[in-house]
């Protein structure tokens, strides 16, 4: 699909460069990857080298020092060939760089940055068994002692966290105050009492790590606390609502590798003498299919610029996730559909994309949060004088 006239012309270059890397080499890995549920390891410093895991990084530290667009033009460029892969740039970029380079403070910064650009890929901890869309409800515990915190509790699904070295991890220091004693930790893979469990076994994205974390007494210096004690609830959530577009743009560029590749055979398909592209009947499917699509982009493309531009972006934010995830699951059902038996089985891309589709919905806020917070932000701008 090239239906990217809203680019200028250097993020058309980026972009093509993205793709490109992605299709040379991540594309002849994307089975055998799936079918381990494992990332290829040599995958991460190819990642660093192409410089899509510190895009918006400052070149003081190494960075790309470039826009917050670009993180999710490369996250929708990778997803068109492997959303697993994608997964691992959106939330270095979207959520871990993110939150450090908004609330970390000079220290943090020069300790971090300079090792997030270059090598150590890294996590974001909010989820718990018992606290999925209700976050805030979080039982990990933070309490201080001496020259340190110590760390209690479990953290469930956190991406990366099997090639992580950096774990943004949120826990309460002060129960008493409810959600205003959540408080996010910069907590270093080698920590005492820090450890990473059991990787899930799951429907889609198995190449993306999936784990539970241990804090067993993990032990955090003071200094590595983000932000201010009891800030975290505000570092969880302006994140999320940036990651949000970084999930739109996964499941954009997802839904274009479907489509693309549906395409393509339909062209080749012949049946009762003919390409199947050219009855009518599949016609009509895929041209407003390529519709929806486009809506989506501009959807995720106008959130990441409002993002860029300083202004208001949250309700478009959710407005991105929730529409693109919906149009990635049809796009990739659809492109089985379009292709019959052969898109059904393993030997063609597009049964995997119909299984990663479905995380759309779920991360980052399920789809009834995403309608939440649309709703919430509908009511609120009635209210506004
Ligand atoms: C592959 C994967 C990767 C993940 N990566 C991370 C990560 O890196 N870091 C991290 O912190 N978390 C991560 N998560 C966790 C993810 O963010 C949560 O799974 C998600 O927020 C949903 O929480 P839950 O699974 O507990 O579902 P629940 O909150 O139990 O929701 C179950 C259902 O109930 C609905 N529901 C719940 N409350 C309401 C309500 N008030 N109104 C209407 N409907 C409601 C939901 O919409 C959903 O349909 C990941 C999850 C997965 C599966």
């Amino acid at each position: 699909m090239n239906a990217l006239s809203v680019l200028a012309e250097e993020e058309q270059l980026f972009f093509d460069t993205v793709v490109a890397f992605a299709r040379e080499r991540v594309g002849p890995r994307v089975s055998e990857m799936d079918e381990a549920a494992l990332l290829a390891p040599e995958l991460v410093p190819a990642l660093f080298e192409l410089g899509v895991m510190g895009v918006e990084i400052p070149s003081e530290y190494g960075g790309a020092e470039s826009s917050f667009f670009n993180a999710i033009l490369a996250v929708e460029a990778l997803a068109r060939v492997d959303p697993s892969v994608a997964v691992v740039v959106d939330v270095q970029n979207t959520l871990v760089n993110n939150a450090l380079l908004r609330w970390g403070n000079a220290d943090q910064k020069s300790r971090y940055l300079p090792k997030l650009a270059s090598s150590w890929v890294g996590s974001y901890a909010l989820s718990e068994a018992s606290s999925g869309s209700d976050a805030f409800a979080l039982k990990t515990r933070a309490e201080r002692r001496g020259d340190r915190w110590i760390l209690e509790g479990r953290k469930l699904w956190i991406t990366n966290a099997h090639e992580s070295s950096l774990f943004i991890v949120f826990a309460n220091a002060d129960p008493s105050k409810g959600y205003k004693g959540i408080t996010a930790f910069l907590v270093e893979r080698s920590f005492p009492g820090f450890s990473v469990g059991k990787k899930e076994q799951k429907l889609g994205i198995r190449a993306s790590s999936t784990c539970e974390l241990m804090l067993d007494g993990c032990e955090v210096p003071l200094e590595n606390v983000l932000g201010e004690v009891g800030q975290g609830y505000k570092i969880a959530i302006l994140a999320l609502n940036e990651g949000r577009i970084g999930i739109g743009a996964q499941m954009l560029g997802l839904a274009v590798g479907a489509f693309d590749y549906a395409l393509g055979y339909m062209h080749e398909r012949q049946q009762f003498g003919k390409a199947i592209a050219e009855f009518q009947g599949m016609q009509f499917q895929y041209a407003k299919l390529a519709t929806e699509i486009q809506a989506a982009r501009l959807l995720v493309y106008d959130a990441a610029r409002l993002k860029d531009q300083g202004r208001d972006f949250v309700k478009e934010a959710a407005m991105a996730k929730l529409f693109a995830s919906e149009i990635a699951e049809r796009a990739a059902s659809s492109a089985i559909d379009f292709m019959g038996g052969v898109g059904f089985t393993r030997d063609f891309p597009v049964e995997k994309f119909y299984r990663d589709a479905k995380i759309g919905k779920i991360y980052e806020g399920t789809s009834n949060m995403q309608l939440a917070t649309i709703a919430k932000l509908l009511q609120a701008e009635r209210k506004a004088p």
